[in-house]
């Protein structure tokens, strides 16, 4: 019997399991396929957003902001990369300026630090040169960064288990079932029994939350194509460029220039 399962060893999954391996506490992470970071943990921008995106008093906000400045000494301790390199949203529509202060005012409220919007262009050009002339003004997240979101999760797992937290792959959970001392589950390599459940199986959290509970939640997952550079672009511009969300969707950066061999 465990004290504590955890459903997914994804980046959710590995950080409950890291902390909670602080702790005289038996427990063990289940995941369904061969290895952990196999879910949506392995495909994702790899930013480390600043925080001034979501819903002002939100638990995402504070959650988002807080786990931002903890990202410099997790890399430190963990020894994982993490880049703090920024983030700049870029105004290309000079009437879509009210936004981008909108965006920043939510950002202040939500206590991300040392945001900027910049609308000289001249500084605009000196700190990202390859950004098209276009743009009318930017918000600057100092903050922001990029990880390898590979290492993090693994990172975050082989510490977890260094402190004792067991892992089980190849093994899918089935069925939850309420007991008299807390769950059993039943998972494609038998039953196990645990005191409390960790719910982190990302796109399929529903499945096992509607077989507790009696509110019904509904997760609907959406799919897009990313393009990925070549390494030689890498250099092309410093900072992550978001486009401020609007109804024109213009490049917000010029192509790169490749030198012909
Ligand atoms: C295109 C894209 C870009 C993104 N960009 C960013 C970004 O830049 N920055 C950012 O912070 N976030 C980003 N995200 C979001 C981020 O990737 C996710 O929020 C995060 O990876 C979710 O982690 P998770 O551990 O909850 O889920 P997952 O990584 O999906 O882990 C869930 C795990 O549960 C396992 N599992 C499921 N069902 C079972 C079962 N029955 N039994 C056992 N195991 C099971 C799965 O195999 C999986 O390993 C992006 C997402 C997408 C799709």
């Amino acid at each position: 019997m465990y004290d504590v399962i955890i459903i997914g060893a994804g980046v959710a999954g590995c950080a409950s399991a890291r902390e909670l391996s602080r702790y005289k506490v038996n427990a063990c992470v289940l995941e369904r396929e061969e290895d952990v970071c196999c879910g949506t943990s392995k495909a994702n921008s790899a930013i480390v957003h600043a925080g001034y995106d979501a819903a002002e008093g939100s638990l995402m906000a504070k959650l988002n902001v807080e786990g931002n400045q903890m990202m410099p000494e997790l890399s430190k301790e963990l020894d994982f990369p993490f880049k703090q390199c920024g983030s700049f949203v870029v105004c290309l529509d000079e009437e879509a300026l009210p936004d981008l202060q909108a965006l920043y005012e939510r950002g202040v409220k939500n206590g991300v630090r040392d945001l900027e919007v910049i609308t000289d262009k001249a500084r605009i050009h000196e700190m990202e040169p390859n950004l098209t002339d276009e743009a009318e003004g930017v918000l600057y997240a100092p903050t922001a960064g990029i990880v390898c979101p590979f290492n993090l999760n693994i990172a975050l797992a082989e510490n977890a288990y260094t402190n004792g937290i067991d892992f089980k792959f190849d093994t899918e959970v089935k069925n939850i079932r309420k007991t008299e001392g807390g769950w059993a589950l039943e998972t494609s390599q038998g039953l196990y029994e645990t005191r409390y459940v960790v719910n982190a199986a990302g796109l399929y959290a529903d499945v096992f939350h509607n077989m507790v509970s009696e509110t019904k939640i509904h997760i609907t997952p959406r799919r897009g194509d990313y393009c990925l550079l070549d390494k030689s672009a890498g250099n092309h511009v410093s900072r992550t460029i978001f486009a401020l969300p609007g109804n024109t969707a213009k490049a917000c950066w010029c192509p790169p220039r490749f030198t012909a061999i």
